[in-house]
């Protein structure tokens, strides 16, 4: 922990980590869903989609690495369990039973959905107070907007796919 670091956050550091954990255990969440899709995926496009999971995939990866060097910057403790991150986490895991391109997609929309707001409550939290936390969160927020976008796109292909593939 840095000491000064701590010190010039202007709000309850203790409540700063609860969310920061939120976030923490949705990007482990995330990355599961979007690596199992990836590979058990089946159906129209699913070459390109599973491109795109993986790439997601790797990108929470890449937001968990932030979020918990942030965490640990400010003297808390990652969520130290699997287990955990399904408690902690206010975004749903959706296991991938359904290996259908069209269902994995609408998982997915939904998990970035989650995590916009996630990103977007911890942006309004922090603004003003941790300058430190609101930009990163900003950096981690871009990304979940292009990965929703990605994933509607992918989601609209596939349908003009099968409604004109059916007539
Ligand atoms: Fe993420
Ligand atoms: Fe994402
Ligand atoms: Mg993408």
């Amino acid at each position: 922990m840095g000491t000064r670091g701590r010190a010039i956050v202007g709000m309850d550091v203790e409540e700063l980590l609860r969310m920061l954990n939120q976030a923490y255990a949705s990007e482990w969440l995330a990355y599961t869903q979007y690596w199992l899709g990836a590979k058990l995926i089946k159906g129209p496009m699913k070459d390109a989609v599973a491109a795109e999971l993986t790439l997601h995939a790797n990108e929470e990866l890449a937001h968990a690495v932030l979020v918990s060097n942030r965490i640990i910057q400010l003297g808390g403790t990652p969520v130290l369990s699997p287990q955990g991150w399904s408690a902690v986490s206010p975004c749903a895991y959706d296991a991938p039973e359904d290996p259908y391109v069209a269902v994995l997609l609408d998982q997915n929309i939904a998990g970035e959905q989650c995590a916009i707001s996630l990103y977007k409550g911890l942006m309004d939290a922090t603004k003003d107070k941790d300058m430190v936390t609101y930009n990163m969160a900003l950096a981690i927020l871009e990304q979940e907007v292009e990965h929703e976008e990605d994933l509607q796109s992918l989601r609209e292909d596939l349908q003009l796919m099968v409604d004109r593939g059916s007539k």
